[in-house]
């Protein structure tokens, strides 16, 4: 109750001191009321369950923040179906442990030793920004971490360089560097060990898709044809 008390009296007022400032829009925040009426309410008994029993989601998805390519809406599915990950570009750093902050490695590592997901989709999507952007020079000083973050993205386009040539058509090219990111990031995911081991013992399966934003659909990489196929339904 004390300690409650001094969060009221002292740490809330300070709080708000520092960052209240930047708080004063709450036009994103009615959208909830529409949520809270409609969603919540149809589906109470899925979400009160999940609060109650916990989450028990089958996939890890990692995906772009693109704010295009909505996870639970491509693919239909609920809460609680999937851990989701999401940064610039999908991309995935190699197993690297040191004393940065890794929050896509922290999120793999939960959700597979953790949540004990079964299987990993990385999704990468056509008109990717941050693809485009590894054909620009970000010398902005404002994107330091983004600049560096990009360079998960070389050995794709390296790639695509090699297999199209000096004078490929820019969006044929972009539309290969999607693509061959996809499977880059499947290998950066193999060198975590927790995700190696289990592939190995055949309890996780690891899945490249690519998300068209143009038309909705979804194609998958074939390892053994190395190439992306539509599901045929
Ligand atoms: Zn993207």
């Amino acid at each position: 109750m004390k300690k409650y008390f001094l969060f009221v009296a002292i740490v809330l007022p300070l709080l708000h001191e520092i960052i209240g400032v930047y708080m004063k829009d709450y036009s994103l925040l009615e959208g909830n009321d529409v949520f809270k009426n409609s969603y919540f309410k149809k589906h109470e008994k899925l979400l009160v369950d999940l609060a109650h029993n916990g989450q028990h989601p089958k996939a890890l998805f990692i995906g772009c923040a693109d704010s295009r390519v909505v996870p639970d809406l491509i693919i239909d599915t609920s809460p609680g179906d999937l851990f989701v990950i999401r940064n610039v570009g999908n991309f995935v750093a190699p197993y690297k442990p040191d004393e940065d902050f890794h929050a896509t490695a922290s999120g793999i590592e939960y959700a597979v030793s953790a949540l004990n997901v079964s299987e990993i989709i990385i999704c990468g999507h056509t008109h990717c920004g941050a693809i485009a952007s590894l054909y620009m020079d970000l010398d902005d000083k404002a994107m330091v971490h983004t600049k560096k973050w990009l360079t998960l993205g070389d050995k794709a386009k390296s790639l695509a360089g090699l297999a199209l040539g000096e004078n490929a058509e820019t969006e044929t090219l972009l539309r290969l560097t999607e693509k061959l990111s996809i499977v880059t990031q499947i290998e950066n995911l193999l060198t975590y060990p927790c995700v190696k081991s289990k592939v190995d013992a055949g309890e996780i399966n690891i899945h490249g898709w690519l998300y068209d934003i143009e038309d909705g659909h979804i194609q998958f990489y074939d390892p053994d044809e190395t190439s992306f196929k539509t599901l045929k339904a």
